[in-house]
């Protein structure tokens, strides 16, 4: 199957008659998550194959065992220590977070290089409706940092969860949910040795919205004051994790492109070779994630801390913020400020990202510099327009950021790289660390489950633990978020078949080269880190939203 552009296609009746047979098979639908666009009916050839559903059943197969065992020893009963949640792990290994979740370190890592490195953002005032002044937070805080100071170079942060206050709760069979939203801020200390220093937090304000009489908790409280004060942080991350970065941000806005890529390209456009291992069962995925993820009784609507409808109105609030050009990484670190590297030294995600985003960047420039000689080669590709103009249509793809015209090169390969970057990396980075952080429950429970204390009464350790989820809901956050990262189809970069072309399949081979360098410099990176972040590593990142 030789690659044409369609304008150059020796045989352009076959290729016609193809593609209208495609506009039959992949149809939208725009009913599931108003206004999103998703996909009618799977095609039988976006199933899963047989090799991912075997693969994929022998590395759960641990699953059942580690379930098996932890109900024979009786944990379905209270739990009556914070340690009793390291018990669920009998086979299953143990999260390394187990060792430093108490600390603030960890805490602050978690930030930079957790299950959801996006919400960190520098903050150059006071944020909006927040009641208490720098010079009271100073006072709340104490005197070891110097916080005007700070703020005024651009080195304090926060993470605010009062978007997600809409949210009231769901229940479960002994009562309701919570869900936290809180507002904490954050400061890069420099140790005053070249780039050394780190994050440290500062305070929490737990439920911002009552104004003045929320109190701001700080490291310096009560321990317990503190530790819950980190976990509603932990709980408010974990729901905008699941249902911000990870489902609407990765799986859902990529969706449009694999359907109209599917309708609009023929199977020997360039773009079609390009992209479609990086759409790999992502449509069947998602289909079966609506189906049993975001379902009525499953496991959002059991684990989360909203109603079902709540939790999903998270997700449509998130792609109402998106769009291709704002969330391509260079532009969505500068949106959230934390692209300088002068100012926060330490962030592996950015750091990791950015040596990623390069290499497909490079890779996807020099792959259309191939088919696509002069400015009239887009101009003439007429299957190339019509995918530009569905992506953005109300009656098509609906999405944001992208022309409806292609010009010139550089559009198409700011486009292809974002998509690449998105289905790849992206979603490695929320995807794989879901096991690791958030399948011990002290460290980042999916709801909170009693309602803990009025402000300012200090909690204890028995209201602490009915505040983390009860064992039942704690056997299934830790079952299905080891289903959803215990398998890797496939690694960047590296595909199933060779590209036809001999010049593309030369132009891959140097993206490879490219991928172990970068593989090689992560790992220096790793050498100067408290925590290694290796979810950004190429060999451990798979090519699409395969799980
Ligand atoms: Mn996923």
């Amino acid at each position: 199957m030789k690659p044409y552009l369609p304008q150059n296609d020796p045989d352009p009746t076959k290729r016609k008659y193809f593609l209208e047979r495609k506009l039959e098979e992949y149809e939208f639908d725009y009913d599931f998550l108003p206004p999103m666009a998703m996909l009618k009916d799977v095609p039988a050839v976006e199933n899963f194959s047989t090799k991912y559903i075997a693969e994929r059943a022998v590395e759960t197969a641990d699953l059942p065992i580690n379930m098996l065992a932890v109900k024979t020893r009786g944990l379905w009963d209270p739990l009556d220590e914070l340690q009793d949640y390291e018990d669920y792990f009998p086979v299953l290994p143990k999260p390394n977070v187990i060792k430093t979740y108490q600390t603030d370190d960890s805490f602050c890592e978690q930030r930079l290089c957790g299950a959801n490195p996006m919400a960190l953002r520098q903050i150059k005032e006071m944020p909006l409706d927040f009641e208490f002044t720098i010079q009271e937070l100073q006072r709340k805080f104490g005197e070891s940092i110097d916080l005007a100071e700070k703020l005024a170079n651009g080195n304090l942060y926060i993470t605010d969860y009062r978007p997600l206050s809409f949210v009231k709760g769901g229940t479960y069979e002994r009562g309701r949910k919570y869900l936290p939203t809180p507002l904490a801020f954050f400061c890069w200390r420099s140790s005053g040795f070249s780039d050394r220093g780190q994050l440290v937090p500062i305070a929490i304000q737990l439920n911002p919205a009552l104004g003045k009489q929320s109190q701001l908790i700080t490291p310096f409280d009560d321990p317990l004051a503190w530790f819950h004060a980190k976990l509603c942080v932990q709980i408010a991350d974990a729901n905008h994790h699941e249902m911000s970065s990870h489902l609407c941000r990765t799986h859902f806005v990529m969706e449009p492109f694999a359907i109209v890529t599917a309708r609009q390209l023929a199977d020997n456009h360039p773009l079609n070779i390009l992209l479609k291992p990086h759409f790999r069962f992502m449509l069947a995925n998602n289909d079966l994630g609506r189906k049993r993820l975001v379902n009525r009784g499953g496991p959002v609507d059991e684990l989360l801390a909203g109603t079902l409808q709540e939790s999903l109105q998270i997700v449509v609030n998130a792609y109402k913020e998106w769009s291709l050009d704002q969330f391509a990484l260079p532009t969505e670190i500068k949106n959230r400020g934390v692209d300088d590297a002068e100012k926060l030294p330490h962030y592996p995600y950015r750091d990791d990202g950015m040596l990623l985003w390069n290499a497909i960047k490079n890779f996807v420039s020099e792959y259309l510099k191939l088919y696509y000689k002069t400015p009239e080669d887009l101009r003439a590709d007429f299957e190339l327009q019509a995918w530009a103009q569905e992506l953005v249509s109300q009656s098509g793809g609906r999405v944001k950021g992208v022309p409806d015209r292609i010009e010139k090169l550089e559009q198409l390969i700011d486009i292809a790289t974002a998509v690449m970057f998105t289905c790849g990396p992206q979603h490695a980075a929320v995807n794989y660390p879901q096991y690791e952080y958030m399948t011990f429950m002290p460290n980042m429970p999916l709801a909170g489950y009693k309602q803990m204390t009025s402000e300012g009464t200090i909690p204890d350790r028995k209201s602490l633990l009915s505040f983390l989820p009860p064992p039942k809901q704690t056997a299934d956050q830790l079952s299905i978020l080891f289903i959803l990262s215990a398998y890797r189809y496939d690694r960047l970069g590296y595909y199933d078949n060779n590209f036809p072309d001999p010049e593309a399949q030369q132009i891959l081979v140097t993206f490879q080269q490219d991928l172990n360098e970068v593989e090689r410099k992560i790992e220096l990176n790793n050498k100067s880190r408290l925590i290694k972040y290796n979810y950004l590593k190429p060999r451990l990142v798979t090519n699409s939203i395969s799980i």
